[in-house]
């Protein structure tokens, strides 16, 4: 059996650096129910993580061409679910992501968009700079006329310590193209505000 693909995620330090964590808030790592505990966050680090070690550019890869003078219409992905991790805490973010683009000569099979947020979320983040790259990666994948990503999320750094603000969510938006025009972008706003409305 082939060994599995950590990437850049170094399993050992992290179980190393979790256990001396242990002891640095004064608990018995090796009670019990913290025994393992390294273990696992080694692994849910991996799954956080692993994004590091894979190219965005890969998921879009395998495009399709339009025929010569047919000229795409709007493609919206609403309700992608993300999670991602908040690199000034190391603690999770999650929420939906919205995705528009208006093709140029080229589109992409619909799964694939889920697979770039997937992998551009799965680094140390801010949602700020995730809007961006995922913005990027489709401009620079698909060279379409416009790209408009909007990301809504709850960060537990602020609902779960500090402020505390429960009910609290941010709200990004990274155009490209003609969606930067304020006309076309009210438009893609406006459909996917109505998210949710369909049956
Ligand atoms: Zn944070």
């Amino acid at each position: 059996m082939a060994a599995i693909d950590t990437g850049r995620v170094d399993h050992v330090r992290i179980e190393a650096a979790v256990a001396e964590l242990l002891a640095a808030i004064g608990e018995d790592a090796a009670r019990p129910g913290l025994v393992d505990t390294p273990k696992r966050v080694a692994a849910a680090y991996q799954d956080f993580f692993g994004g590091l070690s894979v190219d965005p550019l890969s998921h879009l890869a395998d495009t399709i061409e339009l025929a010569d003078g047919e000229l795409g219409e709007l493609v919206l992905v609403r309700d992608i679910d993300f999670r991602s991790m908040c690199e000034h805490h190391l603690l999770p973010f999650v929420g939906v992501a919205h995705l528009a683009y208006i093709p140029g000569k080229k589109i992409v099979g619909l799964g694939k968009l889920p697979r770039v947020v997937d992998t551009l979320a799965s680094r140390p983040q801010v949602q700020e700079r995730l809007t961006e790259e995922i913005a990027d990666a489709l401009d620079a994948g698909l060279e379409p006329r416009g790209v408009l990503v909007v990301l809504d999320a709850s960060h537990t750094c602020v609902t779960a310590r500090g402020v505390r603000q429960g009910k609290s969510t941010t709200v990004t938006l990274a155009t490209r193209g003609i969606l930067r025009e304020p006309v076309q972008r009210a438009e893609v706003m406006a459909l996917i505000g109505s998210a949710g409305t369909v049956a």
